[in-house]
C-alpha cells in the first residue's frame, strides 16, 4: 500500500548532476522508498545565511510537507563538489553544512539531520 512506503526528506542542490547520486545514498543507508526533494542552488550556504532568511522559511515549509505529509524521519543537508550556487572548496562548505545543520535542527521537526557531501564523480556520497 502507498500508505506503508517510506520518506526521507533531501534540501539538495538544484544541480542535476547530485540528485540521483543522493538519492541512492538516501535509499541504500535509510531503507526509504523515496526522497524528498527540496532543492535550492548551494542549499548549504542558504541555510548558513540569516540574511535568506525568506528561502529558509521557503525551504522549512516544503521540509515541513515531507515530514508531516510523508513521514520523513531524516532530514540530509547537501553540499557538493563543483558547486555554481556555493563555489567554494569542500573545507568552506562543511563549515556552511555545520551551521545549516544548526538552522534545519532550529526547524524542530522530529527527524533525524544528517549531513552529506557529494563528489565530483556524481556517484560518491558520503555523510560528514
Ligand atoms: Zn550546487
Amino acid at each position: 500500500m502507498e500508505n506503508q512506503k517510506k520518506f526521507a526528506c533531501a534540501i539538495n542542490c538544484m544541480d542535476g548532476r547530485v540528485q540521483d547520486a543522493v538519492k541512492n545514498f538516501m535509499q541504500k543507508n535509510y531503507g526509504v522508498d523515496y526522497v524528498d526533494m527540496v532543492t535550492e542552488p548551494g542549499p548549504n550556504k542558504i541555510l548558513a545565511d540569516a540574511s535568506e532568511a525568506t528561502i529558509i522559511e521557503n525551504i522549512r515549509k516544503r521540509v515541513e510537507v515531507s515530514v508531516h505529509h510523508h513521514g520523513s524521519k531524516v532530514i540530509a543537508i547537501v553540499g557538493h563538489f563543483g558547486c555554481a550556487g556555493n563555489p567554494t572548496e569542500k573545507e568552506e562548505q562543511i563549515a556552511h553544512l555545520n551551521q545549516a545543520e544548526v538552522t534545519v535542527k532550529g526547524f524542530g521537526f522530529d527527524a533525524e539531520v544528517i549531513k552529506l557531501w557529494a563528489d565530483g564523480d556524481w556517484t560518491t556520497v558520503e555523510k560528514i
